[in-house]
């Protein structure tokens, strides 16, 4: 009725309306009502919820400081007249991206030295992420000092066009066998029981993030690899100090070992070595229906296509990305090559062996480490499609993306579009559900209930002023 006073010419019914109020309230009504800029109504959007609601149409929401809090479809849900109005239609609205597996810090460009590893970069490497849409990010192992300060005062004060910011802080490997460099000295070196659980309660006292990250790798023989009993410690301290733990284990006779030992999720597939899930490990998946995988597809992407994949071409790696920079993501190897390796199907026969016994799958994508490269943000989007190429629905791989990676970092307030969650979402111009590749379409991201910034960050990155979007 406020907005009847408000907008039409009096009618009889108004005036009725009017006479019927208090006199205060009535030229209140007829006032122009201001729009508040911390209650916003979008309306008119496909909405992939990714929770029970499912995928709604022409749907609206109703988003009050960083907080959703209706959903519905179109005309269901009420919002007061002075809430903001933002038209949607032919839009699709998915939930923010959850990285699982991440590593900040270390990369410039071209550039890959410890000497990166500043305050200034781990910014600008959380402002990328930020601009594709990711609302959370997991370091996931080989921190330094820098890093958890910087956590815990974007935690305290958390600054615009940045995603949450979580870390598994240093992680443990054998002195010197950890990730390849210019990460390996960060983690602790531990190489017996007591040096392992010595480490994880120092974790515990930086106030890690969930996880603790142990890597069981002898990288193809050139390191010692982290013996049984030593990891094992390091678990079952892990669990009774309150923490959960995840490794960097690519062999099978590994991960099976490790599994039996407690771990509670992997942070890569387990087949570098290109062996075939036998039946020992599917049924140790099927007894854990817990354990999860993080799906870093992206550091074997290539092996996953047998012909030049279409991101190549995306208009999205132009935003940010050199042409020199977008060419080292293709296949060095000849297209025969590219075909003979996917004909060896091993990437996509692994993740239809895990997902045919149910296996939990998130999303990582190793940005910022060895062969994560420098593509931080476009590098979950391109996960996701490699995801489908492997053999994953367009719904599967959002939901790794979104909603399962929530779970697994235990953020409750991430991960689908529902009332009480946080305001962190992706508007589209096209449905992921269609086409997993429209995830990259992106229209704006939004994060904490804001609008990220993203034309002032294209520009600072490309130094070519741009339309808004
Ligand atoms: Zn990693």
């Amino acid at each position: 009725m406020a907005r009847s006073c408000q907008r039409r010419s009096p009618t009889v019914a108004v005036l009725l309306a009017c006479a019927l109020m208090t006199a205060a309230a009535c030229s209140s009504a007829q006032a122009p009502v201001q729009p508040r800029a911390d209650l916003t109504l979008f309306e008119g959007a496909r909405l992939i919820t990714m929770d029970a609601a499912g995928t709604i149409e022409d749907a609206a929401f109703l988003v009050e400081r960083d907080t959703i809090v209706q959903v519905g479809r179109r005309g269901e849900v009420t919002a007061p007249p002075e809430a903001t109005r933002v038209d949607l239609s032919g839009k699709t609205v998915m939930p923010a991206i959850i990285n699982a597996h991440s590593h900040l810090g270390y990369r410039r460009g071209a550039s890959f030295t410890a000497e990166n590893y500043t305050r200034e970069n781990i910014l600008d490497h959380l402002n990328r992420l930020a601009y594709h849409g990711v609302a959370a990010v997991m370091s996931m192992g080989a921190e330094r000092p820098l890093g958890y300060a910087l956590r815990n005062e974007l935690r305290k004060s958390p600054v615009p066009d940045t995603p949450l910011f979580l870390t598994a802080g240093q992680g443990l490997a054998m002195p010197n066998g950890g990730p390849a460099p210019p990460l390996r000295d960060a983690p602790y070196g531990v190489s017996t029981p007591a040096e392992a659980r010595k480490a994880v309660q120092e974790l515990r006292d930086k106030q890690i993030d969930r996880y603790v990250k142990i890597w069981v790798d002898d990288r193809g023989g050139m390191v010692k690899k982290l013996p049984r009993d030593v990891y094992a410690a390091a678990i079952e301290e892990a669990h009774a100090q309150g923490l959960l733990t995840v490794t960097h284990t690519f062999e099978l006779a590994d991960v099976k070992e490790i599994v039996k030992a407690g771990i509670d999720g992997l942070a890569h597939p387990p087949w570098r070595s290109g062996a075939a899930l036998d039946e020992e490990t599917v049924a140790l998946f099927k007894e854990r229906p817990n354990l999860f995988v993080i799906l870093t597809l992206w550091s074997t992407r290539n092996d996953i296509y047998g012909r030049r994949p279409v991101w190549i071409d995306d208009p999205l790696l132009r935003e940010t990305f050199t042409p020199a920079e977008i060419a080292m993501l293709e296949n060095p190897a000849t297209p025969e090559d590219a075909r003979a390796r996917w004909q060896g199907g091993v990437v996509p026969r692994g993740v239809q062996a895990l997902k045919a016994v149910g296996v939990r799958f998130g999303l990582g994508d190793d940005s910022g480490a060895t062969n994560g490269g420098f593509y931080f943000g476009v590098a979950s989007h391109l996960e996701m499609a490699s995801m489908v190429e492997a053999g994953l629905t367009p719904a599967e791989a959002l939901a790794a993306a979104t909603r399962n990676s929530a779970e697994i970092l235990g953020l409750s307030r991430l991960g689908t579009v529902a009332p009480g969650k946080s305001a962190d979402f992706i508007v589209l111009d096209a449905n992921p559900l269609d086409d997993i590749n429209n995830t990259r379409r992106i229209a704006a991201v939004y994060l904490r209930g804001a609008a990220v910034n993203r034309a002032a960050l294209r520009e600072r990155w490309t130094g070519r002023s741009t339309a808004s979007r």
